[in-house]
């Protein structure tokens, strides 16, 4: 199996270093190769476009920002569409468009190609130690087939439904999580300025309802004041926008998750969309005038 990996940014590169690791032909294409130069000097191959990556490998995984780019690297002028040919399997495993995705399954399969798409959780720590969840939507067969290279990525690999299912879920689980994100930065400024400390208020609230994963980060990252990504504002912002439109095209009505995106647009506003999800805290503090840090 000749594997081709497109997209090796923050979580990219640790994904396709765990598939290399596991003993697969790995060739790799970003549109910045220096963010590929730590995998060519491990060993993997470089490709001058995804068209000639499609027309070298069989199996084709990408982990990219936006639709968008998505659309561009399949669709494009050298794209994938141009390489493929009958039997190849993608995945695009990017946070991504439920329709998009099937979309290009549809266009794909007149070619003779099987479309998955994999979304991830358990963000850039999770790829770096393989352990993350892949949730994907599509042929059952094809995944077969793909699995064990899926299974170097992760530690768990479900099969949702249908094309469009893997992301379907993965943005509910970001519209649950970046509304636990919000919330967290909220309680947290509340709590500081009503005169507790942080670590205390943690303490707390990791013994009881209130206890999340996202709050669980702030020793690390708000606590001692580092907000670098991770998982950038930017991504988040995409995809709660995703996840409303989702909610838009099948009528469910999601207003907590219209607040997140508000809370999102302020912290972009504020010029932090290129820091961690964590910096959402940022324009809060200002606004109460406190810090939730515990090192000074
Ligand atoms: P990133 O911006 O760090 O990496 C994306 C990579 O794609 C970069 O190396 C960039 O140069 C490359 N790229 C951009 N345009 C390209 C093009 N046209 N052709 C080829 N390569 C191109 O993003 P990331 O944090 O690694 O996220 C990747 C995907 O995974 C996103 O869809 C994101 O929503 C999702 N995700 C991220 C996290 C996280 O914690 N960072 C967690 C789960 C899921």
């Amino acid at each position: 199996m000749k594997i081709g990996f497109i997209g090796v940014g923050q979580m990219g590169r640790h994904m396709a270093r765990n598939v290399m690791e596991a003993g697969y032909d790995l060739t790799i294409y970003d549109a910045v190769k220096e963010a590929a130069a730590p995998l060519l000097e491990k060993g993997a191959k470089w490709a001058d476009t995804p068209k000639d990556m499609a027309q070298q490998c069989n199996v084709i995984l990408s982990s990219l920002p936006t639709p968008q780019i998505v659309e561009e690297v399949v669709y494009g002028e050298n794209g994938l569409l141009k390489g493929w040919k009958e039997g190849d399997i993608y995945v695009d495993m990017s946070t991504n468009s439920p329709s998009l995705m099937r979309k290009i399954a549809e266009d794909a399969a007149k070619k003779g190609v099987t479309v998955l798409d994999g979304p991830v959780s358990g963000g850039v720590r999770g790829a770096e130690a393989g352990s993350l969840t892949i949730m994907v939507g599509g042929n059952a067969n094809a995944l077969e087939k793909v699995n064990k290279a899926l299974m170097a990525m992760g530690q768990k690999v479900v099969r949702v439904g249908d094309v469009g299912c893997g992301n379907a879920a993965k943005l509910v689980n970001n519209l649950i999580s970046l509304a636990i994100n919000s919330i967290s930065a909220e309680g947290f400024v509340l709590g500081v300025k009503a005169g507790i400390d942080p670590q205390v208020l943690l303490d707390i609230i990791s013994t009881s309802t209130g206890e999340n994963w996202c709050a669980k980060q702030y020793p690390k990252t708000t606590f001692v004041g580092n907000f670098e990504p991770g998982f950038k504002i930017s991504l988040a912002y995409k995809d709660i926008g995703l996840a409303l439109g989702l909610g838009e095209e099948y009528g469910v009505p999601l207003p907590v998750g219209d607040a997140v995106k508000k809370d999102l647009e302020d912290t972009i506003a504020a010029g932090y969309v290129d820091k961690g999800v964590d910096a959402v805290i940022l324009p809060l503090e200002k606004a109460a005038g406190v810090e939730v840090r515990t090192s000074k």
